[in-house]
């Protein structure tokens, strides 16, 4: 079996830009295998087709599809003529010695100019396999499905899917930028916003010389687990402990988190701006920490006209551990680090930062030259899966 056809999220792809949906994905699922014995990715009625070259395993391709945005499912395939004797004595060749309790054959037209409907097609080509295989025909719930997709000029078999992780193609909906700390949080919500079709820029801020240079070492870590997913990611790295000593030496205690935050963004802003991202993403959750109430999110998100996206905001803390363990990022998160927000962090950070305290702090401190030199410093580096 020489194929492995694609199916992609159908409602999703729906309307007219659907070509320009189908392009990318095929794009990407090029990208995705560049160092496999990929020998073509072509559109195909509805489907993509990965021609498999002698070399390719399998498994392998099977990995690199299970992380392409956009699939909903896939299987290894075969091909034959438009005929149904042709199309059973391959599907029987490809099966070889593999048994099974139970079978059935489901059978699609992709092009209905063939003279037979689905189910006569299925119950001809399922007669031939009982035949020759003495296997016993199960339509509700058989142990194995035989599908058959019949197209205008061939038809492929499958005998089993795999799952794709769903979502949309990567830059069918935009770049973001990413707020990403070595935490658990923020890598999910990088993931998500890439599952939706996004280009995922990563801004990480570090207070390094003040600290050691582990969460720099960390998001590397991150970048390059998240970066299987999207195939190509760049992450800027701001120096951020200076800026954290001027707030810490002009502000009260309390309000120094919101005040980090706020800085976070602003810097962010700009960093997004210059590299075409629309919006910016924060791993914040609705009552996490003390700096994630309602009235601190908003103080927070008021340093910026970019949209803020939380792809988190309603989760539990649960149910993000078991998705970052999912992604292989909880592995990472949970090593130890000096993160910024450790530097220079009050003990009881305010809760409900009131506004005109925030704004009076900042008229103290050269807000605008903070953050334009903060932004212009900030070092960029490029990650690619499988390769640059
Ligand atoms: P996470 O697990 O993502 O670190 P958290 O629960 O530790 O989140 P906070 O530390 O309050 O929560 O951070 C809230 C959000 O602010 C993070 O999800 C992230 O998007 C952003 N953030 C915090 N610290 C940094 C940092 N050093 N660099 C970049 N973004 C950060
Ligand atoms: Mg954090």
């Amino acid at each position: 079996m020489e194929s492995i056809v694609v199916h992609y999220q159908e409602i999703a792809l729906k309307g007219k830009n659907r070509p320009w949906f189908i392009s990318r994905l095929v794009n990407n699922v090029r990208r995705a295998t560049s160092d496999l014995d990929v020998r073509a990715v072509r559109p195909l009625a509805g489907r993509v087709e990965v021609v498999l070259g002698p070399s390719a395993g399998y498994e392998q391709v099977r990995e690199r599809l299970s992380r392409v945005f956009g699939i909903a499912n896939f299987g290894r395939a075969g091909r034959a003529k438009l005929d149904l004797e042709e199309i059973s004595a391959a599907i029987l060749r490809d099966l070889g010695e593999m048994e099974t309790p139970s079978f059935r054959v489901s059978v699609k037209r992709a092009d209905k100019r063939f003279p037979m409907r689905s189910p006569e097609i299925e119950r001809e080509i399922g007669g031939r396999i009982k035949l020759a295989k003495g296997w016993k025909v199960d339509l509700d719930r058989p142990a194995m499905t035989v599908s058959v997709e019949m197209l205008a000029t061939e038809a492929f078999y499958t005998f089993g899917k795999d799952r794709g992780p769903g979502g949309l193609p990567t830059g069918s909906s935009g770049k973001v930028a990413c707020l990403l700390s070595g935490g658990i949080d923020s890598p999910v919500a990088a993931w998500r916003m890439m599952k939706r079709g996004c280009v995922v820029h990563l801004v990480h801020f570090h207070s390094y010389p003040f600290l050691s240079r582990a969460s720099q070492e960390k998001v590397r870590e991150l970048a390059q687990v998240l970066t299987r997913y999207q195939q190509r990611s760049k992450l800027f790295l701001v120096a951020f402990g200076e800026l954290q000593r001027q707030v810490v030496l002009s502000a009260p205690a309390p309000l120094r988190v919101v005040l980090y935050r706020r800085l976070m963004v602003r810097i962010a802003d700009r960093i997004a701006r210059r590299h075409g991202a629309r919006a910016l993403v924060t791993g914040e959750v609705i009552g996490q920490v003390a700096s994630q109430t309602l009235e601190n999110l908003s103080i927070i998100g008021s340093a910026t006209d970019l949209p803020i996206l939380r792809p988190l905001v309603g989760m539990d803390k649960e149910e993000i551990v078991a998705e970052a363990s999912r992604l292989g990022t909880f592995e990472i998160s949970i090593e130890p680090d000096q993160d910024c927000c450790q530097l220079f962090t009050p003990k009881h950070p305010a809760t409900r930062a009131a506004r005109e305290a925030v704004d009076e702090a900042e008229s103290r401190l050269p807000i605008e030259a903070m953050v334009a030199e903060a932004a212009a410093a900030a070092l960029v580096e490029e990650f690619g899966f499988p390769t640059l």
